[in-house]
């Protein structure tokens, strides 16, 4: 098998991490297998070249950015090739040019436009391992770019795509993916597997994990990707095509968002073309919206309810008081205190009662639902936040999956 395996900061942390990764590797590469790795910045290394930066410049040049935070990856995989040679293995280190990782040229958040695998494949045909520095390229006109924080994960997707590598392994300080957060419910069970689907459906439980940017590349791609710890032989999680999932649970996980405001307006004129105005005008403040409801108020007024993320509140704010001050909206209101809880699984498509049951378990706790949003493979809830893990425990049992 060609298996690409990438460590993320904490598992490069120290010498010691490194050579435990090297260990690992060398296991992976005795195995029979060939082996591409591709690594982050030792932890903390990031933030530190970031704030050295800062010390001379509020605003340093977004390219000379790229020229220092592309050395953090490219100090590990160095490192990681040296250990490797050293217990007699024929490995190379590259940084994402030499590995052949083309990018646009939109300094610190490149996006990766194409790879040519040939110098990494030539090596591997020579019997080495490949170590790829992770989080970079190069743009078209031949300057180094990064992919934004987080990025490793990506170059990792990315190139196991263009290898079209049998398996892409992730591995950090958390063994998988669970059915809920464990810090809430310490009955949560890691899944074995899980589709592409639930797994951006559940972001908030992976987002630690995994970046979505890197579920959605691995989506496109077709690769196989497994979440894993590097400080045990824990299996991980295996995330993949909802075909490869024979068994298919009803529901897969349980997530919780609290980072929701609701903003209710209320008294907001009935006449065709007055959602696109407030939509369109929240679009342009680059709000994003996730739930809306509209119920038919009085005297030819509607009310609609829609929910953003926090951060968004004080721009989606701004909008709406332009709207009240032209008198199309009566009144509006805010509500920063509410939580998105979401019941998650492919198994929902071909069986009915899912959510019932969800509503049912709501009521048995007394909780009240705001808004409702379904998917195919989705239902979602608007609870008050105060009642936000008791929704999620009590949902994590009715649905079993602590069995
Ligand atoms: N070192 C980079 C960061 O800290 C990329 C990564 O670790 O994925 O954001
Ligand atoms: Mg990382």
């Amino acid at each position: 098998m060609l298996i690409v395996q990438k460590f993320g900061g904490t598992s490069v942390g120290d010498l010691e991490r490194i050579q435990n990764v090297a260990n690992r590797v060398v296991e992976t590469k005795k195995a029979g297998n060939n082996v591409v790795v591709v690594v982050s910045a030792m932890s903390g290394e990031t933030n530190k070249l970031v704030a050295y930066a800062e010390h001379f410049s509020k605003n340093p040049s977004r390219g000379e950015m790229d020229m220092l935070l592309s050395s953090g990856e490219r100090v590990t995989a160095s490192l990681l090739a040296i250990a490797l040679c050293e217990m007699g293995y024929d490995a190379v280190s590259m940084s994402g040019r030499r590995a052949g990782i083309v990018t646009d040229n939109i300094h610190t958040k490149a996006r990766i436009e194409e790879i040519d695998p040939a110098a990494m494949n030539k090596a591997i045909k020579e019997g080495k391992i490949v170590v790829v520095a992770g989080f970079q390229g190069v743009s078209q006109d031949g300057n180094v770019t990064t992919l934004g924080r987080g990025g490793s994960d990506l170059s990792a997707v990315a190139i196991a795509g263009a290898l079209r590598a049998d398996l892409c392994e992730i591995y950090t300080d958390v063994s998988g993916i669970f059915t809920t957060d464990p810090r809430i419910e310490p009955k949560a069970k890691k899944l074995n597997k899980i589709s592409y689907e639930e797994m951006l459906e559940l972001a908030s439980l992976g987002a630690k994990v995994l970046q979505n940017r890197s579920v959605e590349l691995a989506k496109k791609l077709n690769v196989n990707l497994v979440t894993r710890t590097s400080f045990s032989n824990e299996e991980g999680t295996l995330i993949t095509k909802e075909e490869n999932i024979m068994e298919k649970p009803l529901v897969s996980g349980i997530a919780l968002d609290k980072n929701q405001a609701r903003i209710s307006l209320m008294g907001v004129k009935d006449r065709p073309g007055i959602a696109s105005d407030i939509f369109n005008k929240l679009a342009e403040a680059e709000v994003n919206i996730d739930m809306i409801i509209q119920n038919i108020g009085q005297d030819g007024t509607a009310n609609i309810d829609f929910t953003v993320a926090v951060g968004d509140l004080f721009d989606a704010k701004a909008v709406v008081d332009l709207f009240v001050e032209s008198g199309d909206i009566r009144e509006e209101s805010y509500d920063e205190n509410i939580c998105k809880v979401s019941i998650v699984g492919v198994g929902m498509k071909s069986h009915t009662g899912v959510a019932a049951k969800a509503f049912a378990t709501m009521a048995a706790e007394n909780i009240n639902i705001n808004m409702i949003s379904t998917s195919e493979i989705k239902v979602s809830m608007v609870i008050a936040e105060k009642y936000a893990e008791l929704a999620v425990r009590s949902l994590h049992s009715a649905y079993e999956l602590d069995k």
